[in-house]
């Protein structure tokens, strides 16, 4: 099973949720967005490579 590994950006936390999407506007893209856990500020989802 594949997994996905997320961290907050600003605390580190592994305990982030999505939350939603939200729209570039330089690039018009759709982009998933999440929400730390800990500190409940929301980021763009990165895939950790
Ligand atoms: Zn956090």
């Amino acid at each position: 099973m594949a997994t996905i590994e997320i961290l907050g950006k600003y605390c580190n936390s592994e305990k982030v949720k999505f939350a939603g999407y939200y729209y570039s506007e330089l690039s018009g893209e759709r982009k998933q967005r999440c929400q730390c856990l800990s500190c409940n500020r929301k980021f763009q989802w990165e895939a950790i490579k």
